[in-house]
């Protein structure tokens, strides 16, 4: 199985079968959300009382260095660290708001995509799209 760290303390952010963030919503409101390793896959649990409507733009952050997690490449985007069994490090990139599936796994020049959103932030990446 693949781990997921934080691109600026490296701090491994899977626990158990969840990748842990915490987020802020345009409100102000902060909490934790647990997402499902499996890229594509969009289950995510938080507390009853921290609801992210869908289409709210979230901003994810760090839950050790509490530093942002937006990407590089796009505002609307979070960025982490994917390390694959054979310790290949890949950058993860995914949309911020609720109920919006795109991600995309980057090696290089090479971006695989994820989530039937996923053509809205391509032409972000510069890059070749792996068939
Ligand atoms: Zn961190």
């Amino acid at each position: 199985m693949s781990d997921y760290k934080c691109p600026h303390c490296h701090a491994h952010l899977n626990v158990c079968d969840s990748i842990v963030f915490a987020a802020e919503r345009p409100n102000g409101d902060k909490g934790l959300i647990l997402i499902h390793p499996e890229l594509g896959n969009y289950n995510a649990d938080h507390h009853e009382d921290f609801m992210p409507k869908t289409g709210e733009k979230l901003e994810f952050y760090c839950p050790v260095c509490h530093k942002s997690l937006t990407s590089s490449k796009a505002n609307d985007l979070a960025q982490i660290q994917m390390v694959d069994d054979k310790g290949t490090i890949f950058e993860i990139h995914f949309s911020q708001t609720k109920g919006e599936k795109s991600t995309y796994k980057i090696e290089g020049e090479s971006v695989e995509m994820f989530g039937d959103d996923s053509p809205k932030y391509l032409n972000y990446f510069n890059l070749s799209q792996m068939k």
